[in-house]
């Protein structure tokens, strides 16, 4: 069985895209923020993740699947370019904090 191949690095013109897509949809749906709860298991997840740069932009940290910075944590619309956590909204577009983990 072949090791799985990493993504590629998005280009800085996808990352425009992909902040620009993912602001969009936030604005779109009243600027949502998750929960504490919530941001730390999506936080939890990333810090396992290989493409989590805990470094990047002076501790906030970067994916580099789809070049957003930790900041993408707290929006409900966000969702992780892996399919590692999805967005945390209900079926009215509202954040969805009944979730349990
Ligand atoms: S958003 Fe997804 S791909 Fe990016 S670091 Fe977090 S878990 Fe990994």
């Amino acid at each position: 069985m072949n090791a799985p191949i990493p993504p590629q690095r998005p280009t800085l013109l996808e990352m425009a895209s992909n902040f620009k897509e993912a602001t969009g949809e936030w604005a779109r749906s009243g600027f949502p923020i998750v929960e504490e709860k919530e941001y730390e298991r999506r936080h939890r997840v990333c810090n396992g993740c290989d493409q989590w740069d805990s470094n990047a932009f002076g501790g906030v940290g970067r994916c580099h699947a789809c070049g957003c910075t930790g900041f993408k944590l707290y929006l409900a619309t966000s969702v992780c370019p892996l399919k590692k956590w999805a967005a945390d909204l209900n079926k009215d577009g509202r954040p969805d904090s009944s979730e349990t983990n």
